[in-house]
């Protein structure tokens, strides 16, 4: 998945500790080779070079991945689409390359892309895709869904107090010992090694943070981020930093992500309406940077 993952755990037996750490990270490794887009054979990429216009069955991790994908395309009319791969595979060698990709490049992959285009049969378990060339991209869904596996794989190892991260991708199941709960910290706002300006005291809880601050292109005098517009196939100018908070990981990484592409007032609304989310959202266009929380949010920190 390209990324690092981390974990923290308590439990008063070091072979117990161990136990969880090794099934926990295994299940990690299994969801990367089913999800990975870096690895050329994982299901993920063997699965659109075998099903135009075709249903093939798919893995269980992998179909209930691309259904809660479907579900949120649904409700974000399409601002997080996972069928998106020819768009941010180009915009990934644009970022090597430090331009950005030209326009008919842009026409050719958007064409390619689209949520409506990818078909799911939950009886058969399977995906069929309309037409050729079409490419899954879940790096806006998977991390948070492996960080939900890795606190179950902790649960049946009778660990119960954990702390999964995914670089932006936190999950966490009961809090430490004697804790309320863990102390997350939110947006510094600006420069790294600042200390965290809002820390959060959450457990049995998930958060994501989705922005162009790790991951851009700087060309033509414009900032893009490695989040794409499904709208006009381009990265992401707005300059906006959203964090989420939901009950789990595979609900909290791809909202993150939707809710950039909405932009702010859409992006709270959609928020408002989800049972147990909560989102603070960072607009760096503007100098200070504007923040606005959601309802929830107000109330979590209210509880710190
Ligand atoms: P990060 O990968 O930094 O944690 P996100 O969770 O926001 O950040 O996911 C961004 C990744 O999701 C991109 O690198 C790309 O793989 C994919 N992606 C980009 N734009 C979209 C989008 N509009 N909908 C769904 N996935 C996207
Ligand atoms: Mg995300």
């Amino acid at each position: 998945m390209g990324t690092l993952f981390r974990i923290k755990l308590y439990t008063g037996n070091e072979s117990q500790a161990q136990a969880g750490f090794h099934a926990a990270f295994e299940r990690i490794g299994q969801l990367d080779g089913i999800l990975s887009d870096y690895q050329p054979d994982s299901e993920l990429n063997r699965v659109t070079r075998g099903s135009v216009n075709q249903p093939v069955p798919v893995s269980k991790d992998l179909f209930h991945v691309l259904s809660a994908a479907q579900n949120i395309a649904e409700e974000t009319n399409g601002a997080f689409d996972v069928t998106l791969g020819p768009l941010t595979h180009l915009w990934r060698a644009a970022r090597k390359q430090g331009s950005a990709p030209d326009a008919e490049a842009l026409r050719t992959a958007l064409d390619r892309c689209g949520f409506r285009k990818m078909h799911l049969n939950s009886a058969r378990q399977s995906v069929a895709f309309d037409r050729g060339g079409m490419q899954l991209d879940v790096g806006g869904i998977a991390k948070g869904y492996a960080a939900d596996e890795a606190i179950t794989a902790l649960r049946k190892a009778g660990i119960s107090r954990a702390l999964v991260a995914a670089s932006g991708d936190l999950a966490l199941s009961d809090a430490p010992p004697g804790k309320a709960g863990w102390s997350v910290g939110v947006d510094s706002l600006d420069s790294a090694g600042q200390p965290f300006t809002r820390v959060l005291v959450m457990a049995n809880a998930a958060i994501s943070t989705s922005g162009d601050t790790e991951q851009h292109l700087d060309a033509g005098g414009k900032r893009y981020s490695h989040i794409i517009d499904p709208k006009t196939g381009a990265g992401l100018t707005n300059r906006l930093t959203v964090t989420v908070m939901a009950r789990n990981g595979i609900e909290a990484d791809p909202a993150a992500t939707a809710v950039s592409v909405l932009g702010r007032d859409k992006g709270l609304a959609f928020v408002e309406q989800k049972p147990g989310m909560a989102a603070l959202l960072v607009d760096r266009s503007e100098n200070p940077a504007v923040v606005t929380a959601s309802r929830r949010f107000e109330l979590l920190r209210s509880l710190d």
